[in-house]
């Protein structure tokens, strides 16, 4: 490709709401163009990206026996209605109506339209286990879309779904997809983590998740350097604490004028905040009540074991206000588990504390030396959020803490929709079975900015070669120069018959302006043709080592061609 035909869009500064590195690049960079909030165009570097990325998925999932479809991003209330998640979904859900009022939804993921393809063709048990698959653009109406890709409201995804006879069989499918998922990953060059995930309402450890590792991912992940176990934050269990042998002292309510974070608290009482326990109230829209959370102080509350716990929904499950936190009868930043009148949930570790700090539900008092049982009580459970530090729950090492972007997650179903909805088979007595599911996404575009986030330095992009738009680009110093422009289209020649996915920069620039665009574009390796063309010596340029050498033309020819066979 000629550069002064492609499109080349590359910007001096990125606009202000881009700010992480991999965002600000991809739009520097000229990969996508954004128009409204959470929404991105693909031009044509970004759009070669993105095609390598899912061609490396389609190539893994081809292997591993899925087959392909293409599915509508519309889709007829009435399935989610059968599943039960019309109502449920919340606002995320992006709803239409058409001229004649039938209401629908643009798909934020495909379960009902999977099972009821498979309900539908799926005829026969021999035809069983099956995984079908598709690349196909979601949408999700994000409260807070941001970092570009990472978190948009159009977004492209890999989602399959797996269907099988018994529980045996979708271990095998989960296991297939998670392997599947490690070479696809391990392909795409991601540094990645795999750990357990939150089932939600469905339980057991049936879902793990893909983390591409890195400081701006909004996943927390606590990891066991000893026995490997791996778990995000809102899913990680740990080895609770003992139960304290301290002697229990007399309950004391203190003034504690204007004193109503637990950093007001402890800094006043003079105590760690480790040694107080805060009580966070929250209305919970599915079961029409007001719930409370108790947690120790330096702790922070699990929204999603609290819902599991209160058999409600993330998406109905939100802070009391000022409010309704007075209709206890209570007062925020002193609220307190004694003689409230809700649900209470207190997590394990309050309960095993003694002589405990809370809010005496009182404006500016606290009670110090309270203890569970004798002085509050509740339904004791885990929901606090594990961190660096925490016992692994196998092994008692003091766990690490990383951040990862979630590129990729499995689930196993089971008949979580197969029930509702009637996918099933008939067994060999005549009965009518509901098939097990599993379901696998990958965030296709979110990978791709994962990939930028990885793989980037001061100067630009560093595209791994099997994802990058190009393999090379020849810059001649200057085009009027005849030896330098001529030997640049010979190897550009030379390089296009071999299949390497070549440019030529026969732009009129200067040359610093064209190698800092190929820089920040990321191409993986320039040639640049200058005062040694005509001995036949060009200059090298490695994108990723940022490694310049002289090297004759063949030389720099070959290394190219080896490296693009070997990819
Ligand atoms: P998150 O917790 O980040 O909101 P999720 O768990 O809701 O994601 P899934 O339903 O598991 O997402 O979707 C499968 C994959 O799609 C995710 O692993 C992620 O990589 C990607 N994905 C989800 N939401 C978005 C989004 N708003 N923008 C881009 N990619 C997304
Ligand atoms: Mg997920």
């Amino acid at each position: 490709m000629k550069a002064s035909r492609m499109l080349i869009s590359t910007l001096k500064e990125a606009p202000n709401e881009a700010k992480i590195d991999s965002h600000i690049l991809l739009l520097r960079a000229g990969m996508v163009k954004n128009e409204i909030a959470g929404v991105y165009n693909y031009l044509p570097l970004g759009l070669r990206v993105l095609n390598k990325i899912e061609n490396i998925i389609k190539e893994e999932m081809d292997n591993s026996g899925a087959l392909e479809i293409l599915c509508s991003a519309i889709q007829p209330k009435e399935l989610w209605v059968e599943s039960g998640r019309w109502m449920k979904y919340g606002p995320e859900l992006m709803r239409l109506k058409d001229r004649h009022d039938r209401e629908l939804c643009l798909g934020p993921t495909h379960e009902e339209i999977f099972t009821s393809i498979a309900r539908e063709l799926i005829k026969s048990p021999k035809m069983l286990p099956m995984n079908i698959y598709q690349i196909q653009t979601k949408y999700r109406d994000e409260f807070r879309p941001r970092y570009g890709l990472m978190r948009s409201r159009e977004f492209i995804m890999k989602d399959a779904y797996s269907f099988d006879k018994d529980e045996e069989g979708l271990e095998k499918s989960y296991q297939n997809m998670y392997d599947t998922y490690s070479k696809i990953f391990t392909r795409l060059g991601i540094h990645y983590q795999v750990v357990l995930a939150d089932t939600g309402n469905i339980g057991g450890n049936g879902s793990h998740q893909f983390m591409a590792i890195s400081n701006i991912g909004e996943s927390e992940v606590v990891y066991c350097d000893k026995c490997g176990y791996a778990a995000d934050v809102e899913k990680a269990t740990i080895t609770e604490i003992e139960e304290s042998t301290d002697e229990l002292l007399p309950l004391k309510k203190v003034e504690t004028p204007n004193q109503r974070t637990i950093e007001e608290i402890s800094s006043f009482l003079n105590v760690d905040p480790s040694k107080t326990a805060k009580t966070i109230i929250y209305h919970d829209f599915v079961n029409e009540k007001l719930v409370a959370a108790v947690v120790r102080g330096d702790r922070e509350v699990n929204t999603v074991k609290l819902v599991n716990e209160a058999s409600s929904n993330e998406n109905y499950f939100v802070l009391a206000t000022d409010e309704e936190i007075k209709s206890l009868g209570t007062i925020h930043g002193f609220c307190g588990p004694k003689d409230l009148k809700c649900d209470i949930y207190i997590d394990i570790e309050v309960s095993r504390m003694h002589n405990v700090i809370i809010g005496a539900n009182e404006l500016n008092y606290h009670y110090i030396n309270a203890n569970f049982e004798r002085d509050f009580t509740g339904k004791v459970c885990d929901i606090k959020n594990a961190r660096a530090n925490d016992l692994c729950p196998c092994c008692k090492n003091p766990m690490k803490q990383n951040r990862g972007i979630e590129v990729g997650q499995i689930f196993k179903l089971q008949t979580k929709y197969s029930e509702p909805m009637k996918c099933t088979y008939v067994n060999e007595k005549g009965e009518n079975i509901p098939m097990r599911m599993g379901c696998y996404g990958i965030g296709v575009s979110r990978t791709l900015q994962s990939i930028v986030e990885q793989y980037h330095d001061e100067y630009g992009i560093k595209w791994p070669l099997n994802v990058a738009p190009y393999h090379a680009v020849i810059v001649p110093i200057t085009t009027k120069d005849e030896a330098q422009f001529n030997l640049a289209n010979q190897i550009y020649e030379e390089l296009k018959k071999k299949h390497v996915e070549v440019i030529l920069d026969d732009r009129d620039a200067k040359p610093g302006f064209k190698f800092k665009d190929w820089e920040l574009i990321g191409i993986p390796y320039m040639v640049v043709c200058g005062k040694r063309a005509s001995e036949g010596i060009v200059e090298f340029k490695n994108r990723q080592t940022l490694e310049k050498e002289e090297l004759t033309v063949s030389d720099a020819v070959n290394r190219i061609i080896d490296a693009v066979a070997n990819i």
